[in-house]
């Protein structure tokens, strides 16, 4: 019998739509394969078994009663514990939230109900999606699948480790400044950071809110698209949403033929602190999209360098103001409420206990790069590169249809080694912030094992806001041609499976 964990989403859903199998079927044996495997993984936080296969066996009711299916519907997802669900916890992975339970959807938690696909539960993730390895989570680290001492990446950690590990299908996560992208790459999955305002952000716990973009995450490109056809789509529920058709993303990712596309390589996204195994998997990137007919052009973009510092501004400062309504008075955690103390002082060791210390570093940085006095020189200078880097993008695209570059500068690190020391956490996002402070669309595609640790590297592929389609277009034919070579998807020569 076929290992139902195994199998695409699209697959997935076309085995329950001819009544293969059934949707209960398949979410059993996701719950069995999380139940053997995820106390080594850790990917997620909350198992829902009950509402999983309540939501599958409405999906297997739906096609006996000769109703039309969606198309995933029956196919199982982890959900980022970022998103609000109805009736399930959400902590965000913070003390701050332990327990909460929302009394409403997001906006992209009722659109996967809606579709029949089958959340199997929440998935751990940095606190308030703050790191890139998920070591920051108040409910300990997670393993990546290829080397369980290694980071899955984060903040989305948990959702790219379900993935590797089979647990899931399709996974949800969030951008803020690669936290899509880059667990992605680590574990040799797929994920999109679509447009910003492309997915809408209502139920979406805020970070920075200009920043902030959810988005698909799955093992192959097709699937990315079918869960970005799903989520995608203007919300009035939110203002940043935008009112536009989704662009033709799955179309795009049947399509993958890249003939004649004009495909920009940033001269700034190399040299020191690059993997050298890393380079080397990019650079057959590039080699490959030449030899399937692209056209390769050398890009420069100046800018890029101060993204980063630019980031670390920007994003802090966003999230000291998002985080102030964890005040310890309208949910989550209460400490010290015995009577005697006044409000301020229950925030205040609300906030001591419940956040944790990067949590604590960002809003502290933010608060002070917002205050009088200091705020043209730090958050308006800022913003002015922010409006820097848009440029050299409008720039690049100009000449190009793509953008091309790897999409983080290593390959998974060992969990605990940049644990105490943020600079070198923040690198691992040098080459994906970029896009997040353009507001542009960027995937993350596997393109190899790195040689020096046999370990995943992964493609960034950049498009102008709302040409998503050219992101799964490339995607796919770069799927395919080394899917081609190497004989097998990449997740097959993963160690534990
Ligand atoms: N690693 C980055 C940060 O720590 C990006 C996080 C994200 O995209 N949510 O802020």
């Amino acid at each position: 019998m076929t290992d139902l964990t195994r199998l695409t989403a699209a697959q997935t859903a076309a085995a329950v739509a001819s009544g293969e199998t059934s949707a209960v079927e398949v979410a059993q044996a996701h719950l069995d394969r999380i139940g053997a495997v995820d106390e080594k993984v850790h990917a997620f936080l909350h198992v829902d078994t009950e509402g999983a296969l309540k939501a599958a066996k409405a999906v297997d009711d739906k096609r006996a009663a000769g109703e039309k299916l969606g198309p995933l519907a029956g196919v199982p997802l982890a959900l980022k514990d970022i998103f609000t669900t109805k009736g399930i916890p959400t902590t965000v992975g913070s003390k701050m939230l332990e327990g909460w339970i929302p009394p409403y959807d997001a906006t992209l938690t009722a659109r996967l109900k809606q579709a029949g696909i089958v959340i199997l539960g929440k998935t751990n993730m940095d606190e308030f999606a703050m790191g890139s390895s998920t070591e920051n989570s108040a409910y300990g680290p997670t393993g990546n699948p290829w080397d369980l001492t290694r980071i899955p990446g984060g903040s989305g950690g948990g959702s790219s480790a379900a993935l590797a590990s089979f647990q899931a299908p399709l996974a949800i996560g969030t951008d803020t400044g690669g936290s899509i992208r880059q667990p992605a790459a680590v574990t040799g999955t797929v994920g999109v950071k679509p447009t910003y305002g492309g997915v809408s952000r209502y139920g979406m716990v805020a970070f920075s809110s200009s920043l902030d973009q959810g988005g698909p995450c799955a093992r192959t490109v097709l699937d990315a698209a079918l869960l970005h056809e799903v989520i995608a789509g203007y919300d009035p529920m939110d203002s940043t949403s935008i009112d536009a058709p989704v662009p033709p993303v799955v179309e795009a990712a049947r399509n993958g033929d890249v003939r004649g596309l004009r495909v920009g390589v940033i001269k700034e996204f190399a040299g020191e602190g690059y993997q050298a195994g890393v380079m080397e998997r990019f650079n057959e990137s590039v080699e490959l999209l030449r030899e399937l007919g692209a056209e390769v052009v050398e890009l420069s973009c100046p800018s890029f360098e101060y993204a980063l510092a630019a980031y670390y501004l920007i994003a802090p400062s966003e999230c000291s103001s998002n985080l102030a309504r964890f005040d310890g008075l309208r949910y989550g955690l209460r400490v010290g409420d015995d009577g005697t103390r006044s409000a301020e002082d229950v925030t205040a060791l609300t906030r001591e206990a419940g956040f944790g210390p990067e949590v604590k570093r960002r809003i502290m940085l933010g608060t002070y790069a917002l205050s009088s006095g200091y705020y043209d020189a730090y958050y308006g200078s800022a913003q002015k590169v922010r409006t820097l880097i848009s440029r050299d993008f409008e720039r690049s695209f100009q000449q190009v249809d793509v953008v091309i570059s790897p999409t983080t500068p290593t390959t998974a690190f060992p969990i605990g080694e940049r644990a105490d020391d943020p600079m070198a956490m923040y690198l691992a996002d040098l080459c994906t912030i970029p896009a997040n402070l353009a507001g542009n669309a960027a995937m993350s595609v596997p393109c190899g094992l790195a040689s020096e640790d046999g370990l995943p590297v992964g493609l960034q592929i950049i498009a102008p806001a709302m040409a998503d389609d050219r992101l799964y277009r490339v995607g796919a034919a770069v799927e395919a041609a080394f899917t081609a070579r190497w004989g097998h998807p990449l997740l097959e020569e993963a160690p534990i499976l």
